[in-house]
């Protein structure tokens, strides 16, 4: 048990990360006052990835992907839903929500990402982000009327949601801003073999192609998408996969450093003390890679919102911190394959790829300076998280196994 003292600690943020914290602090038996504010959303705490996938195709409902209740055996739970911290004092530990300011103990930082929408789209009809269940909702009760979709950003999301909607028999054009989808995650192999994926289920793609501009005054509402090159084309519903950027903007002129997330330290909390971080939104020094990371990853969130608040625990028992030093993980489904990185590949200065892979796919290993960095394949689930000890322990490339293809290149 931790904290005999009347404690309050603030909680912001209802998805998994804040979910996750207020869990964990139940589970260490804190028994202090809990406020947990879970943002304007005002819908139970759900898991987004299924949002994408087989939320969009309708083969779940929302109780599916619900979070469990967060049990209460010690903490005294205050919920704040509808509602955001909209300000952190700079000069007392307390936070304005709803104009109330509520003092803290600790708080802990779990408010995420917002989709990048540039405001010129921002609004328009038809033209949908895709972050929350209301906009996954908002974009299902436009399937009935079967639009032609134009899906613009070839991410995971943007990929995911393309393979949705075509799984469901729907036109769709994927606008790919790089060479390659999902290329700058997974490099060109396995950007190449996404592609053709798109293609075998008759995905219409427009390739190193950048949107200039969206209007919807097409007949029917329609959108005409207007790309560099000089071309356009039409849609009835268009999804922005642009990215999301760090919810930061209740932090401004806070005293903590928001440079591309909140910066905080190895063992995830930041330079004011008391204030911690977890989730998409966390900037920290990963000890194996040697650079500060932030991962829009689901099973980060979850695993950073536990060691935060083992962070704090150690702070109230002065204890010694942990380094945070999970090794990042995602996957993405698309037309029933599995794609799986584990580790962090960026800077590798070698590619080394096994065109026939486990089931036949590409197996892509990432290696920099002589070190296994990351490792990333399809339907290879054993195959890639078979390399965590290796990319733990910084193992060499080893010798090439058969129709392995070793390359140098930077990234
Ligand atoms: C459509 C989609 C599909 C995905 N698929 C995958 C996948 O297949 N694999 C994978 O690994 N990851 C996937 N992810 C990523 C994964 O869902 C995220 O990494 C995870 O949700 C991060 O959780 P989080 O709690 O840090 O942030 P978020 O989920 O972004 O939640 C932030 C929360 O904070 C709230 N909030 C914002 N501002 C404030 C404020 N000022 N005050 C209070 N509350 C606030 C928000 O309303 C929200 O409840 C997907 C994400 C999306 C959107």
């Amino acid at each position: 048990m931790v904290c005999d003292t009347p404690q309050t600690v603030v909680v912001a943020g209802g998805s998994l990360a804040g979910h996750t914290v207020v869990t964990e602090l139940d589970r260490r038996g804190f028994t202090g006052e809990v406020v947990w504010v879970t943002g304007a959303e005002g819908v139970a705490p759900y898991s987004k990835p299924a949002l994408s996938k087989e939320y969009m195709q309708e083969k779940v409902t929302l109780d599916t992907i619900c979070l469990p209740p967060v049990p209460t055996d010690s903490i005294r739970l205050r919920r704040v839903d509808r509602a955001v911290c909209e300000r952190l004092d700079p000069d007392a530990d307390r936070v304005l929500v709803d104009g109330e300011w509520i003092p803290f103990d600790a708080l802990f930082v779990c408010t995420g990402m917002r989709p990048r929408v540039p405001a010129e789209f921002a609004g328009l009809p038809g033209v949908h982000p895709l972050r929350t269940l209301a906009d996954a909702r908002a974009v299902r009760d436009r399937l009935a009327g079967r639009p032609r979709t134009v899906v613009i950003g070839a991410g995971l999301i943007g990929c995911e949601t393309a393979a949705s909607l075509r799984s469901l028999g729907l036109p769709v054009e994927l606008v790919v801003q790089t060479g390659l989808p999902l290329e700058p995650l997974l490099g060109e192999e396995l950007g190449r073999f996404c592609l053709d994926q798109h293609h075998t289920r008759g995905v219409t793609t427009r390739l190193s192609a950048t949107v200039t501009a969206l209007t919807p005054d097409g007949p029917g509402g329609a959108v005409t998408v207007d790309l560099d090159d000089g071309t356009s084309t039409t849609g009835d519903l268009v999804i922005l996969g642009l990215g999301a950027v760090p919810a930061l903007d209740w932090l401004q002129g806070a005293g903590l450093d928001l440079t591309d997330g909140l910066v905080c330290d190895a063992g995830l909390r930041t330079a004011r003390g008391n204030v911690y971080a977890a989730g998409d939104i966390a900037n920290w020094p990963h000890p194996l890679f040697g650079r500060r990371l932030r991962v829009e990853h689901w099973s980060n969130a979850s695993a950073q919102a536990r060691h935060a608040v083992g962070t704090w625990a150690a702070d109230q028992e002065g204890g010694p911190h942990r380094e945070f030093a999970d090794i990042p993980y995602f996957w993405s489904d698309q037309y029933g394959l599995k794609y799986q990185m584990l580790g962090h590949a960026r800077g590798h200065d070698e590619v080394r790829v096994d065109t026939a892979g486990p089931g036949g796919h590409p197996f892509v290993t990432y290696h920099r300076e002589g070190r296994l960095v990351a490792a990333a394949g399809v339907n290879a689930t054993r195959a890639v998280m078979g390399m965590r000890t290796a990319i733990q322990t910084g193992a060499g490339p080893g010798p090439l196994p058969a129709g392995t293809a070793p390359r140098r290149e930077t990234a």
